[in-house]
């Protein structure tokens, strides 16, 4: 599984239906697919432009000779990392360790953001 347990999206399809929260940020709609839709995620909303990956690798992967399945970007220092169904999960374990709370995926047509304290996850 990637990201936190419950959640993946190409790992796992989220189960419940998509929930229209917002339009606004990102020129199109937010559907909330996990979280509580009523309650918006104030570190999502924070994110004015998302960051993309500036290099498609897992930094801490390239450092160490491992490798990954999927790749997260940081939206607080634009750190790209490996999702949870990589070996060495460097996305949740800089989040954990940072207090980062928002990552966007890097992989090609994927458009969503999750974030960890609030458990949101947000296409865009
Ligand atoms: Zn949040
Ligand atoms: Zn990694
Ligand atoms: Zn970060």
């Amino acid at each position: 599984m990637c990201g936190i347990a419950s959640f993946t999206f190409r790992c796992q399809a989220p189960n419940r239906e998509h929930l229209i929260v917002n339009v606004h940020r990102f020129g199109v709609r937010h559907r909330i697919v996990k979280g509580n839709p009523m309650e918006s995620c104030a570190h999502i909303e924070a994110v004015s432009t998302v960051t993309p990956a500036k290099h498609h690798e897992c930094e801490e992967c390239v450092k160490i000779g491992s490798n990954w399945v999927h790749l997260r970007t940081c939206q607080t220092c634009g750190v790209t990392l490996c999702c949870d169904s990589s070996r060495n999960r460097h996305a949740t374990k800089h989040a954990r360790a940072t207090s980062h709370p928002v990552i966007a995926s890097a992989e090609p047509g994927e458009r969503w953001l999750y974030c960890y304290p609030d458990d949101a996850f947000v296409e865009y």
